[in-house]
């Protein structure tokens, strides 16, 4: 038997990137794990990629290219060659190119993370077309905006470092869930005697096991980190010297903060007032005794209108006690931008044609639901024509999704879709072309989580007749007659360009050595701001940002209520008095893995977590079906009544596919496509809805 181990890594959407070990066994993959020198991933994964193997060799894998035999939805496909497939394809295109590309739209995000696999030749492609631009916004472009605004980039501290801190603020996130290898490190400060604060509206797995949990209002993050900064202040919890030397607009920011007292945050936050005083002075003080004081900041508290000033807020809070000068201090809500990338180089918007009477269009990946019904206008330009999916499942993500459902339903719209299972999506195809897994393609990976570059080797063939994205561009690009030599880079010339060899974060980097050790860290101090040197134009922490002013926003950290709350839209909360939200099932991964029956088994069907206030009030009991509706849609859910969310607050953790709840529906039916006070982003968790025991059928 020929047995060997080849280095890998998690492709998926979580901050953690582990390094992974393949065990393959005469030519088949027998087993994945955690890569136990790798100092992040410590030899754990998660259960979800535990299950690799099984997805990678799941009965329902796309095998073959496929085409549409039914009507759209219905899900009807017959087998076609690649030939026909790709000929198919790149016919419509041109015919599409002909009048005007822009009626061409890519849409992808990261169903794998990889630098080769995500945007490398298919943003060539597309920008070779001259097809409208995708703002890529659905995740995380409110809080990397604001936090950039007060920090400069989406850095900070270093994930092995918070086991020597003292206090960790758990802010917006469920870290035992969707970034483990953080709650590793969390555990062991805990042990060595620091203190855990989770602050999320849900009693979430990882809230149960902190010290203390604040269980604020959905949206008010931003008014915590207002009410904490005014006791800083007030109380003189404040590393002067480091304000003085590092900071932009103390004085501004004091006068701002002197009305937001305890009482005033505590209300706004529907939290006790001692909390509020609590967190202050744990925060403050730890930091005055010279212990660091840390922040994860996650990106659930940026899923509301004030999204991106709530992560602005909360990145001002190290600067003001000073616990940037520790390892161990400081915040981290992603650490993406520590990485030398090379975007312009892999995606070559140079290539993009010019035509002055047909300038660059981008449409927001977060509002397709409304675009893809828009005709075409002056304002908007050329109705959507074609759509190409890849690492992505609109249908079921993307926000308000019965409107989604309707524009991909459109007869006239050419959709093709790159994936590995019949996704929701796919059952709006015209075209359906299998994508290789993780296991059988290669790849290199930056992480938003720690500071590392993974190597993806691939480990297996191709499953069927299943292949890599970026070979599926190659195919296409020759069929549309697109000559330059950029589409003739294979998968290990574009990893060893996706990183420059010249920054000083990465100066190591050599794919031919990363692609056999299987990963390398950045050269990055341990305390990236214990001098200041902040990324920003001034070079400080800024407080007050001149950016932000230009930008039309207010340029001092301040307070923007949800749209939709019991306080700030009253009227809509005599229809719909409950707050929803719908943070990631611990076993599922956005939508990825929802299909592993092992995984799905263990989650059982859609549940709604209600408060028993809540429940008594309309009659519910524990394991009932309930209807969950508002001005937007409606899905079903089984109640699970606990006081693990707070009363007014219902939990739909996410996210099911459609297909697979008994309704054909998900949490998103109810979501809106409102964006947040930056980053044109989605506002997932400003939601209001209200509950009903559903009528049986
Ligand atoms: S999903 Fe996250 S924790 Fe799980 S294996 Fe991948 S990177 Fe690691």
């Amino acid at each position: 038997m020929n047995t060997r181990i080849v280095r890998a890594a998690c492709p998926h959407d979580c901050p953690d990137t582990c390094a992974m070990l393949v065990t393959v066994r005469d030519g088949k993959a027998t087993d994945v794990r955690g890569d136990p020198a790798h100092p992040n991933t410590a030899g754990v994964l998660c259960t979800k990629v535990s299950r690799y193997v099984e997805r990678a060799y799941h009965p329902d894998r796309l095998l073959y290219p496929m085409k549409r035999i039914g009507s759209k939805g219905e899900g009807k496909f017959e087998r076609i060659s690649w030939e026909e497939a790709l000929s198919t394809i790149a016919a419509r295109l041109q015919a599409i190119a002909k009048h005007d590309a822009r009626a061409i739209l890519p849409y992808s995000y990261a169903g794998t993370m990889g630098a080769v696999q995500g945007e490398s030749m298919a943003m060539r492609f597309f920008n070779r077309l001259g097809a409208s631009r995708l703002d890529r916004t659905i995740c995380a472009t409110a809080g990397g905006t604001g936090y950039k605004y007060t920090i400069g980039a989406k850095m900070g501290t270093d994930t092995e470092q918070y086991e020597n801190a003292k206090v960790i603020l758990i802010w917006g996130g469920n870290p035992i869930a969707s970034n483990l290898h953080f709650w590793i490190k969390a555990q062991e400060a805990k042990r060595r005697g620091a203190t855990l604060v989770a602050i999320d509206p849900y009693r979430s797995l990882t809230a149960e096991k902190c010290q203390h949990h604040i269980a604020l209002l959905p949206g008010t993050d931003a008014a915590l980190a207002l009410g904490l900064m005014h006791i800083l202040v007030r109380d003189n919890l404040l590393d002067h010297d480091y304000i003085a030397r590092h900071t932009l607009g103390f004085d501004q920011l004091r006068e701002r903060v002197a009305t937001w007292t305890p009482q005033r945050t505590a209300d706004t936050c529907g939290v006790p007032v001692e909390q509020v005083e609590m967190l202050a002075k744990l925060y403050g003080e730890t930091a005055m005794r010279g212990e660091p004081s840390a922040i994860r900041l996650s990106y659930g508290v940026q899923r509301v209108r004030g999204g991106g000033m709530a992560a602005r807020n909360i990145a001002c809070l190290p600067a003001l006690v000073g616990s940037w000068r520790h390892p161990s201090g400081g915040v981290l809500l992603s650490s993406g931008e520590s990485y030398p990338k090379q975007t312009a180089r892999m995606e070559r918007p140079d290539l993009m044609p010019s035509n002055p009477s047909q300038p660059p269009r981008t449409i927001n990946m977060s509002t397709i639901g409304d675009d893809l019904l828009r005709p075409a206008s002056t304002e908007f330009g050329p109705k959507l024509e074609a759509v190409i999916v890849y690492n992505s499942n609109p249908v079921a993500v993307a926000p308000e999704s019965a409107k989604v459902a309707r524009g991909f339903a459109r007869e006239d719209l050419f959709t093709v879709v790159l994936e590995h299972f019949q996704t929701d999506t796919v059952d709006y195809a015209d075209i359906v072309l299998p994508a290789t897994t993780q296991l059988e393609h290669t790849d290199v990976h930056a992480s938003y989580g720690h500071q590392y570059i993974i190597a993806n080797n691939a480990a297996i063939d191709p499953i069927g007749e299943a292949r890599p994205n970026t070979e599926i561009f190659r195919l296409l690009a020759q069929r549309m007659g697109f000559t330059e030599d950029c589409f003739r880079d294979t998968d290990d010339e574009l990893a060893a360009q996706a990183f420059d060899a010249n920054h000083p974060h990465a100066r190591r980097y050599d794919w031919s050595r990363v692609k056999a050790d299987g990963w390398m860290k950045l050269d990055m101090p341990a305390a990236p701001f214990a001098h200041g040197g902040f990324p920003t134009p001034s070079g400080k922490c800024e407080f007050y940002s001149e950016q932000m002013l230009q930008a039309g926003l207010d340029p001092l950290p301040s307070y923007t209520p949800p749209y939709e709350s019991v306080a700030s839209a009253p009227e809509l909360a005599k229809d719909y008095p409950l707050a929803m939200i719908s943070p990631p099932q611990r076993n599922f991964l956005n939508t990825t893995f929802v299909n592993v029956q092992s995984l799905r088994a263990t989650e059982g069907e859609p549940h709604l977590d209600i408060h028993p206030d809540d429940a008594v009030t309309r009659g519910i009991a524990d394991g009932d079906m309930v209807r969950v509706f508002n001005q937007r849609g409606e899905m079903l859910a089984k109640a699970r009544v606990s006081d693990a969310p707070r009363k007014g607050l219902v939990v739909a953790l996410s996210i099911w596919w459609k297909k697979l709840a008994s309704d054909g529906r998900n949490a998103n039916e109810l979501t809106s496509q409102r964006l947040t006070d930056m980053g044109r982003a989605p506002t997932f968790y400003d939601v209001l809805v209200q509950v009903e025991k559903a009528r049986p059928s």
